[in-house]
């Protein structure tokens, strides 16, 4: 494959960003590849500067349920560029898009848009402790939860292994009241609630684990976790960043039928612009500036462009049978992927649209697991499918992702390429 331009576009780059990049998974290095520089997405089609044009699977991770470029969302977003692109003031379009979420997701009935996952989070959190009097937040070793400074917590670290920044840059000090724990270990959970169960602020997690490869809650987890933030009073938060809008309307929740306190949702609600939300009980919002004590602002939060976009993509997803009919070419799809994987050491994890394949021995229930996965073969794995021009996320600890625009010949085309891919490796 000619891939001269971007090289060049590559090593122009790195001069100039660090890493040449702008998000650092994007540099491929793991994987060993030059990264592609993109001209032009429509639907599930990435077109580089080099002309080659790629299957996508990551779609902006995760962002791009409806396949690059929808006709109706690009309509509707020129219009309103038309009237201006952002004001520091109000618009009915904020509303409009809160009112689509308040109605999707069972958890939200107050809602406040902001520009990135990040934000949703480090602003959740906020909320979580300014209601609650408390400063400790629970989260889960494998877990992302943005870049926020005391979210930063070693992933890997153990059992109530408080303080362990994965970030050079970030003061002990500000990480000392994040506590990481082993997902889907209830013992470990009630553990550390016996001894400090009435200093938790929040438990946050992802109600299907995405940024360790797709993990899924083991039966009951989930239910454990709301059970003993209740009793605790603790609140719960789903971070949806990823399964909002990704595994039914109302997400995790509402597909699992666990219901948090507060939830964070991104990427899918903002149409492919900078868009993200946090939101919750009336109650616990409240507590939010100007009704409130716990500040919170933004310059573009609920920018017109980015909640037209996303009131554009949520109409769509509203309709009849949308989920139910990505979810039947999902699950034929996984069934075919299965057959192709028989006996070759390599994990299957999925759920609706989303899948992982770890390259692992053993079944992958948590970080750990996860880390035992032959980072090499994956990294073979990335190279062949990318050699024969199929985009899948770039990382053994990433989702990949189908969306309405994947034709079942393109879906059966990746899977003879994965067919042949993985005789090698
Ligand atoms: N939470 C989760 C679950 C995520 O997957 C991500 C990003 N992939 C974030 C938060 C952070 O979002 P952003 O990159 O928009 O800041």
């Amino acid at each position: 494959m000619e891939r001269v331009k971007s090289q060049r576009a590559f090593d122009e780059a790195v001069k100039l960003i660090p890493g040449g990049v702008n998000s650092p998974v994007r540099a491929l290095r793991s994987v060993g590849e030059v990264p592609l520089f993109i001209k032009k997405a429509k639907g599930t089609i990435l077109t580089d500067i080099d002309d080659n044009q790629f299957i996508d699977f990551c779609l902006s991770w995760g962002v791009f349920i409806l396949g690059h470029s929808h006709p109706q969302v690009n309509e509707a977003v020129k219009l309103a560029v038309e009237n201006g692109s952002s004001y520091g003031i109000p618009s009915l379009q904020e509303t409009t898009l809160a009112g689509l979420v308040a109605d999707s997701f069972p958890s939200i009935e107050k809602v406040r848009f902001v520009n990135s996952g990040t934000e949703a989070v480090m602003s959740a959190v906020r909320v979580a402790r300014g209601f609650t009097g408390r400063n400790i937040i629970v989260k889960f070793d494998g877990c992302y939860h943005g870049h926020a400074d005391h979210l930063l917590v070693s992933a890997g670290s153990g059992v109530a292994n408080i303080g362990n920044s994965s970030s050079a840059g970030v003061p002990i000090d500000f990480t000392k009241y994040t506590t990481s724990l082993p997902y889907n270990d209830q013992d470990a959970v009630q553990a550390y609630f016996n001894k400090n169960g009435d200093k938790i602020a929040a438990v946050i997690i992802e109600p299907i684990a995405c940024n360790m490869g797709v993990v899924l809650p083991k039966n009951g987890f989930l239910e454990f976790l709301r059970e003993i933030t209740s009793k605790h009073g603790v609140l719960l938060i789903f971070d949806e960043v990823i399964t909002g809008f990704r595994l039914s309307l109302g997400g995790a929740q509402g597909r699992l039928n666990v219901i948090p306190d507060l939830t964070t949702i991104g990427k899918i609600v903002g149409g492919g612009f900078p868009a993200a939300a946090f939101g919750g009980r009336s109650d616990i919002m409240s507590i939010l500036a100007p009704d409130g004590p716990v500040y919170q602002a933004g310059t573009l939060s609920g920018n017109p462009i980015a909640m037209t976009a996303g009131i554009e993509t949520v109409r769509i997803l509203r309709k009849d049978n949308f989920y139910s009919e990505l979810e039947t070419k999902s699950e034929w799809f996984i069934q075919e992927l299965k057959e192709v994987i028989k006996g070759k050491d390599i994990q299957l994890n999925h759920i609706g649209s989303m899948f992982t394949l770890f390259f692992n021995e053993q079944p992958v229930y948590n970080f750990a697991d996860a880390k035992q996965s032959n980072q090499q073969r994956f990294a073979q794995y990335f190279r062949s499918m990318f050699a024969r021009k199929i985009y899948v996320s770039p990382s053994q600890f990433e989702g990949n992702f189908i969306s309405q625009a994947h034709s079942k010949s393109q879906l059966e085309q990746v899977l003879n390429v994965i067919s042949e891919v993985i005789k090698n490796i």
